[in-house]
């Protein structure tokens, strides 16, 4: 190449008469022919010129000064010189001007071909046989500041021959530490591409690394630096780190960085230990490595020298580089179970061809059925890990195929954004399928009463057919029921409890006794069910009168200390004599609760004590709880394992605390401190218990007596889904959750007793079966704790509890069968710490706050009693799940006004509103919300008159009481997401979704599509609540489809609903709402209702688990009040979606919104508020250690989490995302990686 000739410049206030232009000027002249006849001239000039730059500092910024060509002459001489002495005075020049300058005048170098006129003068140098030392020195130093800014030297380096140069220089010079250092330096760049880091490694540069790096010293610390680098960079290449691995450098490795860590006290050198651990981490990326690593007992060593290093917090990156060391190379384990189907198995009529189910029955049969409680032994079925999935990755490179592209790799494919937009322009427009003929629909008839009824025969006030849901299924044979208790863990408490008298727990007045005194902790308390059911047992009642009399002396103190509770905490309660019966009396009913007398638990302790504490009913601040009314429904409601226990909270109720609990501010470390006591684990194994407490598997499960060292846990009660615990320390317990029924995977939903605690003592949790790859506990959510004792002192509630709380992959893995292919995946623990303030009570931990089936039940049972003459209330049975419950359907609206035709005319014409919820079990927030949506819409307000006077409802509150009541996460009893079913759902295998969608077919096949279809989920990876709707417009947008002008006129009805709530409701932010339509999601509620029955306004409105990072509940996390008042807003959305518009002026409608549209939100988020991280969060200061395997993270993308997820959209300035309120903000919203719950 020959270079332009530059234009020497004498212009821009540059003094032309300048020693240095002057200089230049005359190099420049000698370019060409003259510079290699005249040799002496132009070393004259050269050296001249370095004096001057050597001496006056103003010459190098006059010779980079902008507008002046002194770099182009220098360039073009050091090209055209054929003397040694020339060049060497050029290149003295170059690595004078561009020491300075910030990189910039590098930059500057490079721009101009600087790098390949170096490479062409190393080439021909090397071609010489035996070249200057001198110059290769100059030149090398050169290329390792020319690395720093162009990052195509290891590629121009590659073509032109040069990195064979390097290498041999370095293995000649070993000796030479001038020249060593500069030639490293270069090295250490070469390295860093792929494709040169296996040519190196063939060539024998790791061997060379070795040979050069040495034990602690003091001297030539930078020259051992660039090699500990440079070999890093080589290890990269899993060929490069298996070579290594075979020549036994892994224990060099190890006891190199021991060295430097004995000797280093000061820690002057950190960046080389720093630099050694990398080669570690680089190495175990294979698994020939990590075993080798483990086999030179890497990882005592890295533990103790990582221990003694956690005291220097400018230490912390040794740490962390050995800890994800340590945690890559822990031994992959299995669950501690034997199979990781769901303990229990509900046997189906018929299996679907394909599917998740029909890959599990494939296999060989494990799970146990109900029936068959573990008569027989479980067959082992290794589905749980297998050797072959440890985890690794191909054994042959794959660098090979980047050549040339080193520097896109790190950006993310813009492509793969689009990956799962629905991109079938036909798919894109809402066609109303026929779907199934008329005939078949008409028995739907019988749902929509209100549409025929002409109320000619009736009293207006007598119109509702209510047939509750609990009177079919009441006309069951009851079983016994019993509120749980750890005593009922004892494996005959189902035959003693009849007999039993129960004595009371200790309330705080007694002082807490020593742990180690011989007589056993007092039991908590027990509720008996049939102790309540006074009502039915006729010889009860006569001695419920007296008991009556009796209480009603202290009822009037009793209520009102219970209303004070809150203030004096623990002044209500006073003891009172045993009494096996409850008392009811007006409004507040006292119970007996007894604890002790467990036969097999020794109760010497509490016989004579007699103490009896009442429990407040929770009427008066629950209006919709009744305690009785909950035990009744518990009987109606099937369970799989047929529960036969209550839980306490689900009894007492929940009143959610007046005090906000603000999101939990993570700690420095918290992660770090946690996964170094699992790393001890295996360092230390005989300090761990392993103590099993309480399994599922075992026939005679809970196994556990009590011996006073260990907490009991339970988890048999509806919604319940603790399948083991294992104490691992004396107060720590690891925590293994089902999954969901007919199915062997979903945990994340948990829900668990625990009692037989002592009080103030730290206590950790590991629930060690979780499977997201991340979670909102990395980003201020706390578990729920509900305590039973805090509940009798008149505070029934859930509360946010826990500390050090983190969620990080661990070292359980599942086999590729069990996760349907993908290489052993890893689980991830969620770990929490919390203590105790109450002796001998009982505690429940969950994952949010719980709202079961019966919950449901009893709380349409009380809707009813809400019922005014005005409103029209309907309840039916929609169908029957595969469990055998009822899912329940509503209908509210208001009664006609008369019977007039008009009213009647009126009545019938109001446009419906549809509304679904909890078809994912584990969503436990939808059934909060939808509570709220309820109680509203029977609510005595003006709005609430007003509402049900201009819409009818149709609502299915609970779209999956079977997952619900079995404690699922995700599925129903047929082991699908009910949520991906709604294209074409089986009428036996998911009779809700497929008579849900009837129900819409019929109202299409009638003209009377709803309105507005909203199904209420939660969504447990983002924070605050927000919706999904359909849109061509904005899901065109974000694909390359060609679509014709037409294609894009669209009613921008469907923003107008999600922008009222973001104005009214607090807790919803526009900003993460979305309306792309995503293939994945084809067959979700939202999608086939938008496009099969041709409901515009079909949306999903999700709920967050965590809490709010905008408007009034920034910072706070969410509670029942939040999410009722939701349910709330989202009515009075509603209507004033009706008075903006008057819903048939449809024209009107469209000016409206987009009037509407144009105006700003409620809040302008804060740029603290961050769309763009994936997950959506902003990373904190550790980072979220997660995936200590760097090998398989593109397996990470759940099922769930669709492509879009993972994806950044690279604009981190969110305040555009969120403040954006036309069109755009969808676009924004779409971009900024949501990861779908719906
Ligand atoms: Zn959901």
């Amino acid at each position: 190449m020959k270079m332009n000739k530059p234009k020497m410049a004498s212009e821009k206030g540059v003094p032309s008469t300048s020693k240095v232009h002057i200089l230049l000027a005359q190099l420049e002249r000698m370019t060409g022919d003259s510079m290699v006849t005249d040799p002496e001239a132009s070393r004259q000039i050269t050296s001249k010129l370095l004096h001057l730059i050597q001496t006056q500092e103003k010459t190098g910024r006059e010779v980079m000064s902008k507008g002046t060509s002194g770099m182009e002459v220098i360039l073009s001489s050091l090209e055209s010189t054929r003397d040694s002495q020339t060049t060497l005075n050029i290149l003295c020049i170059l690595s004078e001007l561009l020491t300075l300058g910030k990189g910039r005048r590098v930059g500057a170098f490079v721009s101009k071909g600087g790098t390949g006129v170096l490479l062409r003068i190393l080439i021909s140098a090397s071609r010489e046989g035996q070249p200057s030392e001198e110059l290769m020195l100059q030149l090398h130093s050169l290329l390792a500041k020319v690395g720093l800014k162009d990052r195509k030297l290891g590629v121009k380096a590659r073509l032109s021959g040069a990195v064979n140069v390097t290498v041999n220089l370095i293995k000649k010079n070993l000796q030479n530490i001038k020249l060593l250092l500069p030639c490293l330096q270069v090295l250490r760049v070469y390295s860093v591409n792929m494709v040169n880091a296996i040519s190196l490694g063939k060539s024998g540069a790791i061997e060379l690394m070795f040979k050069i790096l040495a034990p602690y010293s003091k001297k030539n610390t930078s020259l051992i630096k660039v090699t500990v680098d440079a070999l890093a960079a080589l290890l990269k290449s899993k060929t490069n780190a298996r070579r290594a691995v075979e020549a036994g450098y892994v224990s060099t490795l190890l006891s190199v960085y021991m060295d430097w860590h004995r000797h280093d006290t000061w820690h002057r050198h950190t960046v080389i230990r720093k630099g050694l651990l990398c080669c570690l981490r680089n190495i175990t990326n294979i698994r020939l490595g990590r075993r080798a690593f483990t086999n030179a007992d890497g990882m005592r060593i890295l533990y103790n020298s990582s221990s003694e290093c956690l005291t220097v917090r400018t230490l912390d990156p040794l740490v962390n580089t050995s800890s994800l060391i340590m945690r890559k190379c822990f031994p992959k384990n299995r669950l501690p179970l034997p199979t990781i189907k769901s303990a229990f198995h509900h046997q189906l009529t018929h299996v679907l061809p394909s599917g998740p189910v029909a890959q599990l029955y494939s296999q060989p049969p494990g799970g146990r059925t109900n029936t068959q409680l573990c008569n027989e032994p479980l067959k082992k079925v290794d589905d749980v890990v297998d050797d072959s999935d440890d985890n690794e990755d191909m054994d042959a490179d794959t660098e090979n195929d980047t050549e040339n592209e080193e520097d896109e790799k790190d950006e993310k494919d813009p492509r793969s954004l689009n990956e799962d937009i629905e991109k079938d322009i036909n798919k894109l427009h809402p066609q109303k399928s026929p779907g199934r003929p008329f005939e078949e629909l008409k028995v739907y008839e019988r749902f929509f009463v209100e549409l025929t009824e002409d109320f000619q025969g009736h009293n207006i006030d007598c119109s509702t057919t209510a047939s509750t849901t609990s009177s079919s299924s009441s006309a069951r044979p009851s079983r016994p029921v019993i509120v749980p208790t750890a005593q009922a863990l004892s494996p005959n408490h189902v035959t003693t409890q009849n007999s039993q008298v129960l004595c009371p727990p200790h309330k705080g007045r007694d002082p807490p006794s020593p742990p180690s005194t011989a007589t056993a902790p007092l039991p908590p308390p027990a509720l008996q069910l049939d102790t309540f059911r006074f009502n039915k047992e006729l010889s009860k009642k006569e001695e419920m009168q007296q008991e009556l009399l009796h209480a009603l002396e202290c009822v009037s103190v009793k209520a009102e200390a219970f209303l004070n509770a809150d203030k004096h905490k623990g002044s209500s309660i006073s003891t009172r004599k045993p009494s096996q019966s409850p008392l009811l009396l007006e409004g507040i009913a006292i119970r007996c609760m007894a604890g002790g007398g467990g036969s097999d638990c020794g109760s010497e302790g509490t016989e004579d004590e007699g103490a009896v504490l009442e429990v407040p009913d929770t009427a008066q601040l629950l209006p919709l709880h009744d305690l009785d009314l909950y035990v009744e429904m518990v009987k109606g409601t099937h369970s799989v394992p047929q529960y036969t226990e209550v839980a306490y909270p689900d009894y007492f109720g929940h009143v959610a605390p007046t005090f906000r609990e603000p999101l939990l501010e993570r700690v420095y470390g918290v992660q770090r401190s946690k996964i170094f006591q699992d790393i001890e684990r295996l360092i230390h194994p005989n300090d761990i218990l392993d103590k099993l407490l309480y399994d599922l598997d075992v026939p005679s499960c809970p196994v556990i007596e009590s011996d006073g060292e260990s907490l009991k846990f339970n988890s048999q009660f509806e919604s319940g889904n603790l399948r083991k615990a294992i104490q691992v320390r004396k107060y720590e317990y690891d925590l293994v959750l089902n999954s969901d029924i007919n199915s062997n995977h979903h945990h994340q939903w948990f829900y668990f007793e625990v009692s037989g605690m002592r009080v103030g003592t730290m206590y950790r949790f590991n629930i060690i079966n979780c499977e997201k790859s991340n979670s909102q506990f990395n980003y201020g959510m706390q578990v729920l704790m509900y305590s039973v004792q805090e509940a009798i002192s008149g505070r029934p509630r859930w509360v946010r509890t826990g500390t050090d709380i983190c969620y990080y992959k661990n070292h359980f893995a599942r086999s590729s069968i069990a996760t349907g292919g993908q290489k052993g995946k890893s689980y991830y623990t969620m770990s929490f710490s919390t203590s105790f303030s109450h002796k001998d009570d009982v505690c429940y931990f969950t994952y949010h706050y719980p709202y079961t089936y019966s919950s449901l039940k009893m709380h349409l049972f009380k809707l009813e009693a809400m019922r005014t003459p005005e409103i029209y209330l309907r309840q039916d049975v929609l169908c029957e799940t595969l469990g055998g419950n009822s899912c329940p359907l509503l209908t509210i609206t208001a009664m006609p006004e008369s019977n007039s035709s008009d009213h009647i005319c009126q009545f019938r014409n109001r446009p419906l509103i549809f509304l679904s919820a909890r078809v994912h079990p584990g969503e436990t927030n939808a059934s909060w919300v939808m509570k709220g949506t309820l109680e509203f819409l029977m609510g005595a307000s003006s709005q609430a008159a007003s509402l049900r006077e201009a819409y009818i409802f149709k609502i299915v509150p609970m779209l999956n009481p079977d997952g619900v009541v079995n404690g699922n996460d995700r599925c129903s009893l047929s082991g699908e997401d009910l949520n991906r079913q709604w294209q074409n759902p089986d009428a036996e295998l998911h009779p809700t979704i497929y008579h849900t969608k009837s129900l819409l077919q019929y109202l299409a096949h009638m003209q009377r599509a709803p309105l507005v279809f909203c199904d209420y989920h939660g969504h447990s990876r983002k924070k605050n609540v927000f919706m999904y709707g359909c849109s061509v417009k904005e899901t065109i947008w974000q694909t390359n489809i060609s679509a014709a002008s037409t294609e894009l006129q669209e009613d921008l009805g469907y923003r107008a609903l999600p922008k009222i709530l973001s104005q009214i409701a607090p807790a919803f932010s526009m900003g993460s709402c979305s309306f792309v339509v995503e293939r994945s999601k084809e067959s979700t509620a939202r999608v086939v209702v938008w496009r099969e029955i041709g409901v515009q306004r079909s949306y999903t409105m999700e709920s967050t688990v965590c809490g709010c990072d905008q408007g009034k509940y920034k910072g706070f996390q969410i509670g029942t009040r939040e999410l009722e008042e939701m349910g709330a807003q989202f009515c009075v959305a509603l209507l004033r979606l009706k008075r903006m518009t008057g819903v048939h002026n449809h024209q009107h409608l469209l000016d409206l919104e987009s009037d509407l549209i144009g105006t700003q939100p409620k809040v302008v988020s804060s740029c603290s508020t961050t769309y763009v991280m994936d997950e959506d969060e902003p990373s904190f200061l550790e980072a979220v250690d997660y995936s200590a395997e760097s090998n398989d993270e593109d397996g990470e993308a759940d099922s769930e989490a669709g492509a879009s997820s993972r994806d950044v959209s690279g604009t981190p300035d969110s305040c555009a995302a969120v403040r954006l309120s036309d069109s755009e903000s969808s676009k924004e919203a779409w971009k900024t990686g949501r990861v779908a719950n719906q």
